[in-house]
Order: structure tokens, then C-alpha cells, then sequence
């Protein structure tokens, strides 16, 4: 590899090209969130109130959190996430607070979109709460200000995610709050192929590897589980090429540098991988 070829691996941003098997999902979160956001006179002039909030759901590993920063970058939108559990573990009072600076944060640089992650866990239903939910009740209450507080034209977007989404308190999902829902299923089997095409990229595959019948043969992987098999695929080829440790120093090799992840390499990842 040349080095700017090292230098290209580095963390980019995330865009919609990154996701695979979802384009039903990102039509409709665009629609919903990056159209308002960078063209908020056309939705005034079609008289159509943009959401202020949108909840993801689905299995983990599914794509919730790329696709909300996808949408954030693809929007120009600033960005930033929180999770339900860092809420809830804050000192007493601490979790409104927090809840508060990041509004108002969001709100000084919009457009923006707020991710909160596993939001379940700071919003299960408030009926099934007993004494010892008291921060969770709170916290409840302070979302629910905060997001009456913003104004629908406000540019600031509250994405929510969650794995169970009917443990979610129905108050969080009244009109003004979160009322659009998306799914974020399991992928089929065209979605598995796209995201394997997508996690294999950047990787030197031999000429028999075969993303069609990995596809076929990966029956209920989500997205995550398609990424780490490629992940480890390529450990695999590593391992192969190089048993010990000892001999590191042939990864300098001209001949090593011409390694190739073979088919092989993913059908052994993938058993360890069920394992
Ligand atoms: P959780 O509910 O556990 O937070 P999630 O649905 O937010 O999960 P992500 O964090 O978005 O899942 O996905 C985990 C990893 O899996 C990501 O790094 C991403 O690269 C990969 N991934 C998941 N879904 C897809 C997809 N549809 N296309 C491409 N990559 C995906």
C-alpha cells in the first residue's frame, strides 16, 4: 500500500453509500429530516409541519445510529448523541441538566440533529414506574419540555433509537414529539449482499470470494454481524499468511503486500463466528 492509500483508511464520514439494504428507510428520512432541514422555505410554502422527532426501531446492529449520522452529514447538520443509559447514570438532577445543555447546545448551532440512543432507557412507560424510577420519571418530564420548547421550524431534529420500542412511555410519542416511527429491520438477503459489497470495499478479495452465496448463507445477520465477519475474514488471511507471530517482520514484504482475503478465509471466520 502506498501511504496514501494508508492515509485514505482513515475514519471518514459516514454517508448514505455506507448503508446497505435500507433504501425504503433513508427515503423516508430524508423526506422527513434532510429535505426540512436544507429547505425549510419549501416546507412553509407546502404548509407541511416538519417532525421534530423520529424514532428508529429495530433489532441492535441494524443501522440506527449510521443512519442518523448519515442524515446529520449529508445534511450539513451538526451533530451530536447521547445515550439513554449515560443519562440515567448521572448524579441527582445532574440527568436534567445534561438533557438541558445539549438542547441548548443543539440549538445554538443548527441546523442539527440530536441522537439519543437506547432512549427506552430513559423513557419506559411512566405507569410502570415504581419509587426507585424517580429519575427516569424525571428525565421523562424534562425530555418532554424540551421538546415542546423546540420550534417545528427550529432546524433542531431529535432522532431517538430503540430495540423495544413498546416499553416507550406513549407521551414521548404524541403529536410534536416523536410522532414518526421508522423500522429498521433485519436485512433480507439483496440487503445482506449490499452491506457485505459495502464492508468489503476497501479489502484486496480473492477472485473466488463469492458475496452472493455468503449472502445466501448468512440468514439472519444484521448489519453488525456482516461487518465483523468481513472484519475477521480478513484476521483470517492474517493468520493464514503469517502462523507466528515471530516472522512479523515479513509484513513488510513486497510478497505479502500482494495477499489476498480469500473465500476460504470468510467461510472459517464465518463458522467461528456462529460459534
Ligand atoms: P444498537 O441498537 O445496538 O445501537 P444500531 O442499530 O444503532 O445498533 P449501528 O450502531 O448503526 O446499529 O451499527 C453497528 C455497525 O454495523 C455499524 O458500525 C455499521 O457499520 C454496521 N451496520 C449496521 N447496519 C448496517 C447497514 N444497514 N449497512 C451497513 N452497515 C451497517
Amino acid at each position: 500500500l502506498e501511504r496514501a492509500q494508508i492515509g485514505a483508511l482513515k475514519p471518514k464520514k459516514i454517508t448514505y453509500a455506507d448503508i446497505g439494504g435500507l433504501d425504503a428507510q433513508l427515503r423516508r428520512i430524508r423526506e422527513m429530516i434532510e429535505l426540512p432541514l436544507k429547505f425549510p422555505e419549501a416546507f412553509v410554502r407546502l404548509g407541511v409541519e416538519p417532525p421534530k422527532g423520529v424514532l428508529l426501531y429495530g433489532p441492535p446492529g441494524t443501522g440506527k445510529t449510521v443512519i442518523a449520522r448519515a442524515v446529520a452529514n449529508e445534511s450539513d447538520a451538526w451533530f451530536t448523541s447521547i445515550s439513554g443509559p449515560e443519562i440515567i447514570g448521572k448524579y441527582y438532577g445532574e440527568s436534567e441538566e445534561r438533557l438541558r445543555a445539549v438542547f441548548e447546545e443543539a440549538q445554538q448551532n443548527a441546523p442539527a440533529i440530536i441522537f439519543i440512543d437506547e432512549v427506552d432507557a430513559i423513557a419506559p412507560k411512566r405507569e410502570e414506574m415504581g419509587g426507585e424510577k424517580q429519575v427516569e420519571r424525571r428525565v421523562v418530564a424534562q425530555l418532554l419540555t424540551l421538546m415542546d420548547g423546540l420550534s417545528s421550524r427550529g432546524q433542531v431534529v431529535v432522532i431517538a433509537a430503540t430495540n423495544i420500542p413498546n416499553t416507550l412511555d406513549p407521551a414521548l410519542r404524541r403529536p410534536g414529539r416523536f410522532d414518526r416511527e421508522i423500522a429498521v429491520p433485519i436485512p433480507d438477503r439483496n440487503g445482506r449482499l449490499e452491506i457485505l459489497k459495502i464492508h468489503t470495499r476497501g479489502m484486496p478479495l480473492a477472485e473466488n470470494v463469492d458475496l452472493e452465496r455468503l449472502a445466501d448463507i448468512t440468514h439472519g445477520f444484521v448489519g453488525a454481524d456482516l461487518q465483523a465477519l468481513a472484519k475477521e475474514s480478513a484476521m483470517m488471511a492474517l493468520r493464514r499468511l503469517l502462523p507466528s507471530l515471530d516472522d512479523a517482520a515479513k509484513l513488510k514484504d513486497e510478497n505479502f503486500l500482494s495477499m489476498e482475503i480469500t473465500m476460504g478465509d470468510f467461510l472459517t471466520a464465518l463458522r467461528e463466528i456462529e460459534a
